[in-house]
């Protein structure tokens, strides 16, 4: 899941993203409003977690300007002080949630976690089964029929794009997309190594290349 966060306090942004990608999250931050909505219009992120009064453009017209372009992906708002945010308003112009500063954090990860869950439809269930594979994406563990297996975060997140969209062939620059953030400037094969680790944990069979395209899950 790729997290973006525009906010112009940068000792908060920085260590916001440093949580956010210790708990598996890709995390890019920008500074300004301007830069979050160019960013945010091109990229393919899963959320955006949004300040309000920013340089460049604030977070309500960033917000609106996103929603009129069509973007539909979970938005979080965040205020300084109660006061400086009219719920209203921000909802009004297409925000999901909003957070006021300060916050503790380990709200926002559940708020952010319940907004992923609830754009994904359905029950809003943590919970994914593909055949005998269960993700729990909430308590972050992954079983096998009975056995428990035990993955890395990056394991994790990999794994995660093919279940989310299991039964569809995910290429390796959407999982990279999805799951490096844009600092990354390594090699795509990347993915590669990721996957490898996955068949060594969950089986050779559960994740097949389709030549050219990418890689799908399957049922086991
Ligand atoms: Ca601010």
């Amino acid at each position: 899941m790729r997290l973006l966060i525009v906010e112009d306090e940068k000792r908060l942004a920085m260590s916001l993203a440093g949580g956010l990608a210790a708990e598996g999250f890709a995390v890019d931050v920008v500074h300004d409003g301007l830069e979050g909505l160019h960013r945010a219009a091109e990229g393919a992120y899963d959320l955006v977690v949004l300040d309000i009064m920013l340089p460049g453009m604030n977070g309500y017209r960033v917000c609106a300007a996103l929603r009129a372009a069509g973007h539909e992906m979970p938005i979080l708002m965040l205020t300084a002080k109660d006061g400086e945010y009219d719920e209203a308003e921000g909802l009004d112009t297409g925000a999901d949630d909003y957070l006021t500063k300060p916050f503790s954090y380990v709200v926002l990860v559940a708020r952010i976690r319940a907004l992923l869950r609830r754009r994904g439809g359905g029950s809003g269930s943590p919970v994914v089964t593909v055949g005998s594979l269960r993700m729990d994406t909430a308590a972050r563990r992954v079983h096998l029929g009975s056995a428990e297996i035990t993955l890395t975060t990056k394991e994790f997140a990999v794994l995660e794009q093919l279940v989310l969209r299991s039964g569809q062939v995910v290429s390796k620059a959407d999982i990279l997309e999805h799951v490096w953030d844009f600092a990354y400037d390594g090699d795509p094969n990347i993915v590669e190594v990721y996957v490898s680790a996955l068949r060594r944990k969950l089986g050779a069979a559960a994740i097949r290349t389709v030549r050219g395209a990418g890689y799908r899950l399957e049922a086991l």
